[in-house]
Formats: C-alpha cells, structure tokens, sequence
C-alpha cells in the first residue's frame, strides 16, 4: 500500500458540502432545488432558465451540472467533450472508523481504502459506462477479499453500504472552468473528475471573482471550454 502520512482529507464530505450551503445561506444565496429543462441566452443580456414549468431569468448563469452539464452547454451554444468515470465505493460501517489514520492507496489493485466519519470506505477506480446504465456492484465487491488482505481487521466486518457516483471527466483531465467564448453571462464550473471536492474552493473562488471581474489568483487559460 502506498501510505501518504501527510495527505490532507475529509472525513465527512457531506458535512463539508453541508458547510459550504449554510455559508452561502447566511451571505444571502437563495436555493430553489428543481431540474433544468433547459436554459438558454436572452437576446437583450442574461440567461433564461425552464425549470419544471418556471421561467427564470438571470444575470448570470454558472453551469455546475457535473457530468451533466453538456447538454446545457451545448444549449448555450458552445461545445465540449465530457463523459463519466463511473466509481463505486463500500462502507465498512462506524467501528470501521479508526482502523486507518489516513487514506491507504493500493495502486496495483485500483482501490483505496480511507477511513470516513461512518466507518472504513473502500473506494474502486473506474468505469466507463455513461450516465444513463445501472450500477454494477459487482465491480467494487470484487475487491472486498483484497481489501480484507490489506486491513485484517476486515475480515469480521460485514459490509454495511454500497454507493455509485458519476466522476464528470474530460479527455485533457482538467476541469471546465471560467466564462462562455460568447459572454460572461453564462460561466462554466464542471469536469472535475477525481477531484472535485478537493478543487471546489478554489473554483468557487475563481466562479466569484470572473462574475465580479476581479484578478484571478490562477491562469484560467487551461480551463476554459474554447479548448474543445
Ligand atoms: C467513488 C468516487 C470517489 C471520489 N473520491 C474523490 C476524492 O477522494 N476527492 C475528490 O476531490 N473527489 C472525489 N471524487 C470526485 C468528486 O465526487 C466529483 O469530482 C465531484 O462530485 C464533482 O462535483 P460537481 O458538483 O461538479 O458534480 P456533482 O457532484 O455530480 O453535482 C452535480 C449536480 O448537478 C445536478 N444536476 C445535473 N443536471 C441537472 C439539471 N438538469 N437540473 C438540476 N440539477 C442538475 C445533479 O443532480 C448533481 O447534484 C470521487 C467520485 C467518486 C464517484
């Protein structure tokens, strides 16, 4: 295993996505959950957005829809590339919690064990399946007896959850980040792959200071969709 003592993590994701909404909430951010039907740009500046029968209008528009977001670009009249890296993980549940002081990194079998606020999580690589087939569990189970070789401690401990997530990739492996070739009206923030926790900050930071037209702390350059 390849155990990296000086690796940053989080223990609870949830929690933190949970943090960053309240933070928003008391700056004044307002949050309407519905599904996007469509979106398109107003003749006379700002966006329109059809969302379950309502008719928004915006200023601006951030595209954030992970590995959804293409057929909303594609809407705003732009192009991109972009697929799903399916990944899997199971959960060994809470007494699992502290057998691992960080995440452990098994390269040779694509896993990696990490211990979580509910327990051990052991996590799988990749799969190309797209967004619309079923899971298939049978991918990350596979590797519960090498999980159990690696942390013996494992081998009483039945698993407790299993969970499918969709990585939103794009062939260079950078994200899509920064404003429409077309107008600043519409800003794109998606394509993170396998890092999209660990880069939400400085995204969001960037997203911010494109929308107030600030300096970015970073070259956008690399991230911008007139790539594709
Ligand atoms: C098994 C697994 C392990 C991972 N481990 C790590 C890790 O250790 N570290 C790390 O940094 N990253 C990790 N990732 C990657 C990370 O989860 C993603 O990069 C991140 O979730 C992408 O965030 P996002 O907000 O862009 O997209 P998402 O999290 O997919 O969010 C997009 C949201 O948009 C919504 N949406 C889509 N279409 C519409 C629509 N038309 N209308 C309304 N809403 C819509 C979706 O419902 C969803 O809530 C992992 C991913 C997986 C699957």
């Amino acid at each position: 295993g390849f155990y990296q003592p000086d690796c940053g993590f989080v223990r609870n994701p949830k929690g933190l996505a949970q943090a960053y909404f309240d933070a928003a909430a008391r700056l004044g951010a307002i949050h309407l959950r519905q599904r996007v039907d469509g979106v398109a740009r107003r003749n006379e500046g700002g966006v329109t957005v059809h969302a379950e029968g309502v008719t928004h209008r915006f200023d601006r528009l951030v595209v954030a829809a992970g590995a959804w977001s293409a057929s909303l670009v594609k809407q705003l009249g732009d192009k991109v590339s972009l697929d799903t890296e399916r990944g899997y993980h199971i959960s060994f549940g809470p007494e699992t919690a502290g057998l691992l002081r960080g995440p452990l990194v098994l390269p040779g079998m694509s896993m990696v064990l990490s211990p979580m606020h509910d327990g051990l999580r052991l996590v799988s690589g990749d799969e190309l399946a797209g967004l619309a087939a079923p899971p298939n569990y049978s991918r990350i189970r596979a590797l519960i007896p090498a999980a159990r070789r690696a942390v013996p401690a494992l081998r009483d401990v039945s698993p407790r959850s299993e969970w499918m997530g969709f990585r939103p990739s794009t062939p260079d492996s950078l994200p899509v980040i920064g404003p429409s070739p077309q107008g600043n009206d519409v800003i794109y923030a998606f394509g993170h792959g396998h890092l999209g926790l660990t880069l939400s900050a400085i995204t969001a930071q960037m997203v911010a200071d494109t929308v107030a037209a600030r300096a970015l702390l970073v070259d956008p350059t690399p991230y911008l969709i007139s790539r594709f």
